[in-house]
């Protein structure tokens, strides 16, 4: 639930401590450099907090190299695209190694061949020993030949091989990370919109429901204005944990942004649903929060939850401003709470006949 004003505040007050680094620094106030200390005033990245602390404990600056290493180890939007043309190009050259390794085999045996059609001739028209033994001879020669450059294909294929799985291993990492939430390791938004718009067409072709349950933590902000941002990572994982802990097999849970979680659960109708959401609902209020490095109680949070049913005519931008409303009615209503669309205070008009299954 967005709160203009204070977040105005707030990413002012990063900004202010952005430019005061850089200004301590004496370093250029490029948009590079400002997105660099923007993100560190956040605090929301831990890892690129302590790398550039560290840097900076040992030479007391960052240097053009720091900063082009810190930013494509956290930054460049072309990360993953980068890994990916590496993967690619190697494999192009690995794939290029063998076929030429193929034209290589290829042209020795048909060397091979040709010189068996000479020998069959000369062996027709030999009349002693010796002239037969030529033959032969020649005929060894060539088929030591052939048998030396199988055995390097065989080689230089089994090399490739293994090169090809590593390479494929390396795919799918960087594809896992392009699709995960590295805060949380849920899947992250982009994972869970191409599999939503997969799960609606799966139920309204199927005619099964699908449910949709977004989460949002109540009062976050203040929790981190009060606790700081990393106590506030701390929490956003504890969030997904409970989700974690209450999904299964095909359901899709995923970190839809800031605070917000969002789980799609196919096959499942809005009364089952709202069981899954309730369960996390009171997983997440059951914790009672410490703080790590103190020990200090943090006391509790809460999550209100939204639970929308797939309709026939649905999209899912439909169903996601469905769950939107119900999140509001949760959060209007008091939040620590679950908003189903049949619910009153939902405010949504039910089209029943309109609904999958
Ligand atoms: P409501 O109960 O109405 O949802 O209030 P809220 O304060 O939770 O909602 P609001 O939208 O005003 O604030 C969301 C806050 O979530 C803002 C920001 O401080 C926090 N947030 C978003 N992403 C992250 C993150 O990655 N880490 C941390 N620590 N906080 C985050
Ligand atoms: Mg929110
Ligand atoms: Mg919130």
């Amino acid at each position: 639930m967005a709160a203009p004003r204070d977040e105005h505040e707030r990413t002012i007050a990063f900004a202010e401590l952005a430019l005061q680094q850089i200004r301590a620094l004496h370093q250029p106030a490029s948009p590079r450099n400002f997105e660099i200390w923007y993100q560190y005033a956040t605090g929301y990245s831990p890892d690129l907090n302590h790398a550039i602390n560290q840097t900076l404990a040992k030479s007391g600056s960052l240097s053009e190299t720091d900063i082009d290493r810190i930013y494509a180890t956290y930054f460049s939007p072309n990360r993953a695209n980068d890994r990916l043309d590496s993967v690619g190009s190697r494999m192009m050259a690995e794939i290029k190694q063998v076929l030429d390794m193929i034209d290589t085999a290829a042209g020795s045996a048909t060397t091979y061949s040709a010189s068996l059609a000479d020998a069959s001739e000369k062996l027709q028209g030999a009349n002693d020993g010796a002239a037969f033994r030529a033959v032969i001879e020649r005929l060894i020669v060539g088929a030591k030949e052939v048998e030396t450059n199988n055995k390097k294909l065989e080689a230089r294929l089994s090399a490739s091989r293994q090169e090809i799985e590593q390479l494929q291993q390396n795919l799918e990492v960087v594809r896992t990370e392009s699709l995960t939430d590295p805060l949380t390791t849920l899947a992250n938004r982009k994972f869970f919109d191409f599999e939503l718009a997969k799960a609606i067409a799966e139920g309204q072709a199927g005619g099964e429901p699908l449910s949709l349950l977004m989460c949002d933590i109540d009062h976050f902000k203040s929790f981190n204005d009060k606790f700081g941002h990393v106590t506030g990572d701390q929490v956003l994982r504890l969030v997904a944990i409970a989700v974690k802990q209450n999904v299964k097999g095909q359901d899709i849970a995923a970190r839809y942004g800031g605070e917000e979680f969002a789980i799609a659960l196919p096959k499942t109708a809005l009364h089952s649903a709202t069981t899954v959401a309730d369960h996390i609902r009171r997983g997440v209020v059951a914790k009672e929060l410490m703080k790590r490095s103190t020990g200090e109680k943090l006391g509790h949070i809460t999550i209100s939850i939204d639970v929308a049913l797939l309709r026939t005519d649905d999209t899912a931008h439909s169903l996601i401003e469905r769950a939107d409303a119900c999140l509001y009615a949760a959060k209007r209503h008091g939040r620590n709470r679950i908003v189903c669309e049949s619910d009153p205070e939902a405010g949504i008009a039910p089209t029943a006949a309109a609904k999958v299954a």
